[in-house]
């Protein structure tokens, strides 16, 4: 190929993050050339496609915060996209339980932040009516939050990965094109993959697991590192599944957001439960045992991980204690629904998020984009990034456009 004008974007990554951005660029900029390059058979293959495929409401977030306001446009612009392209996706609300008193000061935050942000709908409610709701569950009180929904994101990458193409053979999504170097040019860069060589003027990195390590490709020092937590997931049996009517969740404590297993009634109808959030040996291990020496050398010589795990040891022991023992994983999720049995749940996925650790040890709570020379990086794009991926992707078009001065 001629590696000085094979495309004028090279997207690096075909998650969600990934795909939307091509989407959105390509939407504005009709008359760019855009290759999506992913390593994988298939779009979507981590973290896009296996996570809770929940349509999040945007009350959890730290209101003004680029997580709280893209959660929310992207919300909305997400089930417009579903509807007009017939993805099947419904808005059936959730609620929030706490289940011991000491946790209604953590659920008076939530409920502000979500007054706050003006998330619609939201409201208070007791234990009769979470009785009403969900009549297993049992908590103290609880937020009920209608604007909270499920779908299934794969469905959601496919689709936009189908728009990207055809608009015309000029853009492409290359799956099984794994970027391994970055060759730095005057006007383009040398995108080296295990199936030769692209010209591109301009990268997106949008690997998500692997972002940190695209980033040092470009020469960009990322200022936080990728560290792999997998979250294992049961599924309810179908005689227990009527336990669960839609979607509950726990109060989660505020130091680590992501921690706490909730029940999903999913969009194809199974309930779901979990995920928890153990350490990964593996950046895209997903089974318990899962080992890279490569990706465990890369996190266990990171301080910040030895500082996170000082600061957090009593949780991740917790965590992992759960992820080996059924019956333990089973005991937290009995705090909200306390008729659930062993025989109730068996064991249906994995996940494994990407959470962005600075070198303090602190994982990094917002969306991290930066852009720097001819690229643009999407360094940490955690939950509920797929939520408001087309708010995302928006904002990375309007980067582009700026940073990258790209013509109409
Ligand atoms: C367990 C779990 C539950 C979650 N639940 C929800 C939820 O309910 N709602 C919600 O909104 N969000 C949820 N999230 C978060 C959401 O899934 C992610 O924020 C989102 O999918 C991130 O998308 P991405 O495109 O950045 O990353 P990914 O989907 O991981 O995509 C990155 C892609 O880059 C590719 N790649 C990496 N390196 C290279 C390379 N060198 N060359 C080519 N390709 C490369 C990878 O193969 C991958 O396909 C959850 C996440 C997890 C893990």
């Amino acid at each position: 190929m001629n590696a000085s004008s094979d495309f004028d974007i090279a997207v690096i990554g075909g998650g969600i993050i990934g795909l939307v951005s091509a989407y959105k660029i390509m939407k504005s900029h009709p008359k760019i050339r855009i290759a999506v390059l992913e390593k994988e058979e298939k779009v979507a293959a981590h973290q896009s496609g296996r996570n809770s495929g929940v349509i999040h409401s945007g009350l959890h977030y730290t209101p003004g915060s680029n997580k709280a306001r893209t959660c929310i446009e992207g919300r909305k612009e997400l089930v417009e996209f579903a509807k007009k392209y017939k993805i099947p996706c419904k808005i059936c609300g959730k609620i929030i339980v706490a289940t011991k008193t000491k946790e209604l000061v953590n659920l008076e935050t939530i409920l502000s932040n979500g007054q706050e942000s003006d998330i619609e709908g939201i409201e208070k409610i007791g234990p009769e009516r979470i009785k009403e709701i969900e009549p297993s569950c049992e908590g103290v009180a609880g937020i009920l939050v209608p604007g909270t929904g499920i779908i299934d994101f794969t469905k959601v990458a496919d689709k936009l990965a189908r728009l990207v193409q055809k608009r015309g053979s000029k853009n492409k999504v290359l799956t099984s094109h794994e970027v391994t170097a970055l060759d730095k040019h005057d006007f383009y860069t040398k995108v080296i993959t295990n199936q030769g060589a692209f010209g591109a003027r301009y990268i997106i990195n949008c690997a998500g697991l692997q972002s940190d390590r695209v980033a040092k490709m470009d020469s960009v020092e990322p200022g936080m590192k990728i560290i792999p937590f997998r979250g294992d997931y049961y599924q309810l049996t179908a005689q227990a599944q009527e336990k669960v009517k839609g979607l509950i969740y726990p109060v989660p404590d505020p130091a680590l957001p992501f921690l706490g297993v909730h029940f999903t009634r999913t969009i194809a109808g199974s309930v779901e439960c979990g995920p928890n959030a153990v350490f990964s040996f593996k950046r895209e291990g997903y089974g318990k045992t899962d080992f890279d020496w490569a990706d465990s050398w890369d996190a266990l010589s990171y301080p910040g991980l030895w500082k996170m795990f000082f600061k957090y040891w009593r949780y991740g022991l917790g965590e992992y204690a759960r992820a080996f023992s059924r019956k333990l994983f089973l005991r937290q999720l009995q705090r909200l629904l306390p008729s659930l049995q062993i025989d109730d749940i068996k064991p249906c996925k994995a996940g494994v998020r990407a959470q962005a650790i600075d070198p303090g040890g602190r994982p990094i709570d917002d969306f991290k984009i930066e852009s720097k020379g001819n690229s643009i990086h999407v360094l940490n794009a955690p939950s509920p990034a797929a939520t408001a991926s087309l708010a995302i992707g928006e904002h990375i078009n309007q980067l582009a456009t700026e940073h990258f001065k790209l013509e109409d």
